[in-house]
């Protein structure tokens, strides 16, 4: 097989219905059930035909494909035999999504947290998120809807609480003609480094009062009655793309994914149903040695999937909850849309893996920002939804969750930037009481001001008052007499 040739593999991709397990065609456009209203996943009902490669054949060819020349295939779509086969390599939108680093926390974070562990940067995304590794399957899908269908113009439609907004905005921009990029956002509940990305793109941006929930039900009751692509993450294309996270992951660790514990940031869900189907696929297919463990991460400000799973399984009731201000505000969400998608693969899950093989933690908002802090000041760059994954590890080895010999891949879902707000208002001790955080002087970090005593006419003077003002701020002492 060679790595710049693309596939010749096409699958027969059907959603199937969660609710009512009717199936659809592919080429319908759909968002949920046409029956039930329930959520669908996508299927490759050809998937046992990639059983005749066997899992080391499969590891030598997604390997080989790390340098391929195709840029269809450099992006998630280097796996695309397990994503969407159904597309041509010219549907195929690559903006250099995917591939991100696993970076190691270095031997003293490692010490002072007690475990091994390493944060995957999805910041270094295109649009700064995971997002974009949805997008670019939605869109992509999108392009070969329109060539197949022969579509003249398609509105894509989205509410976010930020980063969908910027990644589909983004996608959009660049696709362009017939697809048009509409998204809806609740006022004053993004960041302005999140605002200022749609707008950027050219995108038409809606915001609405309330929270990202009211937002959801205005797209989904406009998806039921008007012609529009919803890229919700209850679109299941989305999900497709973004089991690729899932299959970085195991190809990082060589395909040995058996001692991992990975942890996720739960908002709408998606996330955490992509990155476990991905890893049950990659099981079914024998390309890995097993499953990781899955351990889910929630604010106890927008807690609902803690909730359900913390309670004994014969007493389990899905109940939304309604949210309270989190600084992990990309995960804000208190009825998030793929909870039935996470039930139903947690069940999967735990019946190949173990009771212990997903787990939902929940976290403390001041615990969530210090880990954030406390990651950025060791050389990552943790967004607060990644600070929610450390924070989750810390609890995990408190109380002794975890087995010595695993080790723990953290989701960082963002670039710190897009969150620096957070930083600021920690530093600044500007919380409003409802994130119930109070800032330690430890981890506040403030420019230090160097003020003018005098005005300086000269260049050379000023630099050597300056010189002098950071040698006795820094408390260095004098090795050379000063010329002159
Ligand atoms: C969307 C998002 C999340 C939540 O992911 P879900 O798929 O909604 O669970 C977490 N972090 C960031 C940065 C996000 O943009
Ligand atoms: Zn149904």
């Amino acid at each position: 097989m060679n790595k710049d040739h693309f596939p010749e593999y096409r699958g027969k991709l059907e959603y199937f219905c969660l609710g009512c397990n009717n199936v659809w065609p592919a080429d319908d456009l759909l968002y949920a059930c046409p029956k039930c209203k329930s959520v669908l996943l996508l299927r490759d009902t050809r998937f046992n035909e990639l059983k005749k490669i066997t899992g080391s054949e499969w590891q030598s060819i997604f390997d080989a494909r790390q340098s391929t020349h195709l840029p269809a295939l450099r992006g998630i779509f280097r796996f695309y035999e397990l994503i969407a086969p159904i597309l041509d390599e010219k549907d195929i939108v690559y903006l250099g999504e995917g591939s991100t680093p696993v970076i190691e926390a270095s031997e003293s974070f490692r010490e002072k947290t007690g475990f091994r562990f390493a944060f995957k940067n999805e910041g270094q995304n295109p649009s700064a998120s995971f997002k974009d590794r949805g997008m670019a399957c939605a869109f992509s899908y999108l392009r070969w809807l329109c060539r197949k269908k022969d579509l003249k113009t398609l509105l894509a439609i989205c509410a976010s609480t930020g980063d969908t907004s910027a990644a589909c905005a983004l996608y959009g921009a660049y696709v362009g003609q017939p697809i048009k990029t509409v998204v809806l956002l609740p006022q004053g509940k993004v960041t302005p480094q999140q605002l200022s990305q749609p707008l950027g793109s050219g995108a038409l941006v809606l915001e609405m009062p309330g929270v990202f929930d009211d937002c959801m039900r205005v797209v989904e009751n406009l998806a039921e009655a008007f012609p529009v692509a919803l890229l919700n993450s209850k679109n299941s294309w989305r999900i497709l793309g973004q089991e690729s996270y899932a299959y970085e992951v195991a190809q990082w660790h060589r395909w040995k994914v058996k001692n991992l514990a990975i942890f996720v940031p739960i908002g709408n869900a998606g996330n955490i149903t992509a990155i476990m189907n991905g890893f049950l696929k990659l099981h079914e297919l024998n390309i890995t040695d097993g499953l990781p463990r899955i351990f889910g991460a929630q604010s106890s400000h927008a807690n609902p999937v803690f909730k359900y799973f913390s309670r004994p399984e014969n007493s389990r009731q899905w109940k939304p909850v309604k949210v309270k201000p989190s600084v992990a505000q990309a995960a804000m969400i208190g009825n998030p849309v793929s909870f039935p998608r996470v039930r139903w693969l947690a069940e999967k899950y735990v019946e190949l893996g173990g009771e212990k093989a997903f787990q939902v933690i929940q976290v403390e908002e001041q615990a969530i920002i210090e880990a954030m802090l406390e990651a950025n000041r060791h050389g990552h760059i943790a967004c607060t939804q990644g600070g929610e994954c450390l924070a989750a590890l810390n609890t995990a080895i408190a109380q002794g969750l975890l087995e010595s010999d695993e080790y723990a891949v953290l989701d960082s879902t963002a670039h710190a930037i897009k969150f620096s707000g957070f930083q600021e208002k920690y530093f600044n001790n500007d919380f409003e009481s409802a994130y119930e955080i109070k800032p330690q002087q430890k981890y506040k970090n403030d420019p230090h001001q160097l003020t003018l005593e005098k005005t300086f006419t000269n260049e050379s003077e000023l630099a050597e008052w300056g010189a002098n003002e950071v040698a006795r701020i820094l408390g260095l002492a004098r090795t050379k007499q000063q010329a002159g």
